[in-house]
């Protein structure tokens, strides 16, 4: 059964989100601080971590952007209303889906479900050669561009790996955003958005002149061979 590392230090919030999580058939483990969290992750790896943005020690951010160092666990911050946090800062920081206290734990248990089962591997498809000079190994995470290794974050590889997967298929942000495994709500045309912005700069770095991302306007995006 998946390991859930829930971070919070208030007492009473963490044993509502052990009890939901336990009864779904999650085994949990809780920590108070930000810092024990990080060291327990390095030596005992769970399956997602549900993290408190406000600790008494590091915040919840920072603590993230720590935690990507080394690992690419998900990762679900809670929020109380008053460091209600920009959706897409969270998602730029590495977290998979956030929720703003108070939460329904039930809801909660739900998204934690939906993200373990979004991250469970599956069927990828081959490279196929209509991918042109891109070359997907999906068992490294890895794409080349090229010949060039390319440097993606996980959302970036994912977003790409959706567009190679149907070229010249125009997708909706939602069909991307679906594919990266957050769920579409207020900010999403954004957040999507701001991750095709920095893959194009990162493609740039590689072949200046091609456009292999193509913007469908009111539409969404393409992968185009024919500009690759
Ligand atoms: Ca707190």
């Amino acid at each position: 059964m998946p390991h859930i590392l829930i971070v919070e230090d208030e007492a009473a919030i963490a044993d509502t989100l052990i009890f939901a999580l336990q009864s779904e058939g999650f085994t949990t483990t809780w920590l108070s601080l930000a810092e024990q969290a990080l060291a327990e992750q390095q030596r005992n790896p769970a399956d997602l971590l549900i993290l408190d943005v406000g600790l008494p020690d590091i915040s919840g951010f920072e603590a993230c952007k720590r935690l990507r160092r080394f690992s690419e666990v998900p990762v679900i911050f809670l929020t109380a209303r008053s460091e209600e946090i920009d959706r897409v800062v969270g998602l730029e920081i590495g977290a998979d889906d956030y929720v703003v206290k108070p939460f329904s734990p039930r809801e909660l248990a739900a998204r934690v479900k939906a993200i373990l089962k979004r991250m469970a591997p599956r069927e990828a498809p081959a490279a196929s050669p209509a991918s042109g000079p891109f070359q997907l190994d999906i068992e490294r995470v890895q794409i080349h561009y090229h010949g060039q290794l390319l440097s993606l974050t996980r959302h970036e590889f994912r977003l790409l790996q959706s567009l190679l997967a149907q070229p010249e298929r125009v997708f909706s942000r939602e069909q991307l955003l679906d594919g990266l495994g957050v769920a579409a709500d207020v900010g999403y045309e954004r957040t999507i958005d701001s991750h095709i912005k920095s893959l194009r700069a990162k493609l740039r770095q590689v072949a200046a002149e091609a456009e292999p991302i193509q913007t469908h306007r009111g539409l969404g995006y393409s992968y185009s061979p024919r500009h690759a």
